[in-house]
């Protein structure tokens, strides 16, 4: 079997929006087209524009070239070959960055070929089963335009989840910093507020996790009302502070009783080898494609099992980025959630419509897949409507 052409969909959600924080408004979709007429998806969290350069560009010289060139005529069943291949040769302008999430975009696609080709769904080809289901915390981002309205819109949602079958949620609580929310604004106090305040409403007998999302720019600031959530009994704290300040994260890690999570953006096991051995984080937190797709993610789910973190997958787009992290949380035990963003409790109709059907979730857990590859086969009614035509 030999790859014959590689398709770049870029598509935009109908509220796609650049002053939204929200990244689940647009997405580059990947098909990998092979000669036996099997084809393989996957997508990526990046600006699906640039991404989609990545693939579609003409090389100019050995370590710069397009990804789709290389990849037409290799055997996609090669998913290491082909990883190494495509690292290197787009190594100086990519390696990390948007060059990496495109790979990983066409990993996913391989390893849902590889599947189809064997009959197994891809958890299979990646290890043994490590659950019978894989738990999905909701991720929540809540609405309004002040601190009342917001904390209300999360207690609601909360309440929702946890109706709908959920046993965890994430509370996205962001009053300042790089991802403030709309118009909110609020300072260290607003945070501890709005997470007592969903604490109280929801009870101690459910997992919460909180993303301030880069609030603080200063360690030992964030310590001062971290540690008055210590009592909160929250399952980690996600990227408190900004991305690059790996020696906050180790002070912070040294001087709190929550555990620290990050890793969304994290591309390739390099990034998470900084983040875990200079960072000190607790929960890794790849994205499958942002890291480089499953190939490089079970890396960084290995490295995480030799120093004894957790693995948390990142996943804030559609059906296909789920189902990349369930197959991969299904072979790793020291994985207790992946992130699910409910189609019903958010706004992005890529996440509600995008592929057929879902994989389904039953009694707030989702079975471990049995169909071949991803399981997933693309809405082509959806793929058509919200094809960006203008760019
Ligand atoms: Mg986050």
């Amino acid at each position: 079997m030999i790859i014959t052409d590689v398709l770049c969909h870029v598509l935009l959600d109908p509220g796609a929006d650049a002053k939204s924080t929200s990244s689940a408004l647009d997405d580059l979709v990947v098909e990998i087209h092979t000669d036996t007429g099997l084809i393989g998806i996957g997508e990526t969290d990046t600006n699906p524009w640039v991404a989609r350069a990545f693939i579609e560009t003409a090389g100019t010289h050995t370590m710069g070239l397009g990804l789709k060139e290389m990849l037409i005529g290799a055997d996609p069943m090669d998913t290491e070959g082909i990883w190494e291949r495509l690292y290197v040769g787009s190594a100086m302008s990519g390696r990390r960055g948007a060059g990496i999430c495109a790979i990983g975009a066409i990993d996913i696609a391989l390893w849902d070929i590889k599947g189809k080709a064997t009959g197994k769904p891809c958890w299979q080809l990646l290890g043994d089963a490590a659950h019978n289901a894989i738990t999905p915390y909701a991720s929540l981002q809540p609405e309004g335009h002040d601190v009342t309205s917001y904390t209300k819109s999360l207690q609601d949602w909360l309440v929702t989840a946890k109706k709908i079958g959920f046993t965890a949620a994430k509370l996205e609580v962001t009053p300042f910093g790089p991802y403030a929310h709309q118009q909110l604004r609020g300072d260290d106090d607003t945070i501890y507020a709005i997470v007592a305040a969903c604490r109280d409403t929801i009870g101690d007998d459910f997992t919460l996790m909180v993303d301030v999302q880069y609030a603080w720019s200063d360690a030992r600031r964030a310590l001062r009302t971290l540690k008055r959530m210590e009592h909160l009994n929250l399952f980690f704290i996600e990227t408190p502070l900004w991305v690059d300040d790996l020696d906050g994260y180790a002070y912070l890690h040294d001087h709190l009783d929550i555990p620290i999570a990050v890793g969304e953006w994290q591309n390739t096991r390099f990034e998470f080898a900084d983040l875990m051995d200079r960072g000190k984080i607790d929960v890794a937190q790849p994205d499958v494609g942002r890291v480089g797709g499953l190939t490089e993610a079970m890396k960084v789910c290995r490295m995480a099992a030799d120093r004894d973190r957790l693995i948390v997958p990142h996943c804030w787009k559609t059906a296909i980025g789920i189902a990349a992290s369930v197959h991969m949380a299904a072979v790793t035990p020291h994985c207790p959630f992946v992130e699910f963003l409910p189609a019903n409790l958010c706004d992005s109709m890529l996440r509600k419509r995008l592929v057929t059907e879902d994989l389904p979730m039953i009694d707030g857990r989702i079975p471990l897949p049995t169909a071949p590859g991803l399981g997933l086969e693309l809405d082509r009614d959806a793929l058509a409507e919200f094809r960006d035509t203008q760019n």
